[in-house]
């Protein structure tokens, strides 16, 4: 996916002036690959790049960004609030609590059994935001490796 995006035009059309710290990071989150990025994480990405631009304005562009729709952010339970560019359509996420990383899910049948619930209660629903945690595959793959070690030292202790 190589999509040319025209950030300065992006900028001006949500009303913000294209100063270099908002350039930089909105740039940076058409770059990563990684779509759900914290604060730090711009920072660390900048910094990689000897680009001088201090948390707290990091922080202030982001929500400068939230504040005009051009990112969402999201707080979840385990660490630092994400930000994501905001495309415009909804999605759930998955949240690994041991290395943090963000996935994306959308469920038809989720989604409808939602809305009924709240149709049920004559509850207007106007948005909803799911969030499931647990341990990624990766992770889930390289404990496994782990306690297959400690478990073959413990018979070695044993025998
Ligand atoms: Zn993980
Ligand atoms: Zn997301």
């Amino acid at each position: 996916m190589n999509e040319l995006v025209d950030i300065p035009k992006a900028l001006r059309q949500s009303g913000l002036k294209a100063t270099l710290p908002r350039l930089r990071i909105l740039q940076l989150f058409h770059e990563r690959e990684t779509k759900h990025l914290s604060a730090e994480e711009i920072y660390r990405f900048l910094i990689d790049e000897k680009i001088d631009i201090g948390l707290a304005t990091i922080y202030r562009v982001l929500m400068q960004f939230a504040e005009t729709d051009i990112v969402i952010r999201r707080h979840f339970e385990s660490g630092a609030a994400v930000f994501e560019l905001n495309e415009g359509s909804h999605h759930d996420h998955l949240i690994c609590t041991a290395c943090s990383k963000v996935d994306e899910f959308v469920d038809s049948g989720i989604e409808r059994r939602q809305e009924e619930i709240a149709k049920e209660r004559g509850f207007a629903l106007h948005e909803h935001s799911l969030s499931l945690y647990g341990v990624c595959g990766d992770c889930k793959s390289t404990k496994t490796a782990t306690s297959r070690k400690s478990k073959s030292r413990d018979v070695m202790r044993t025998s």
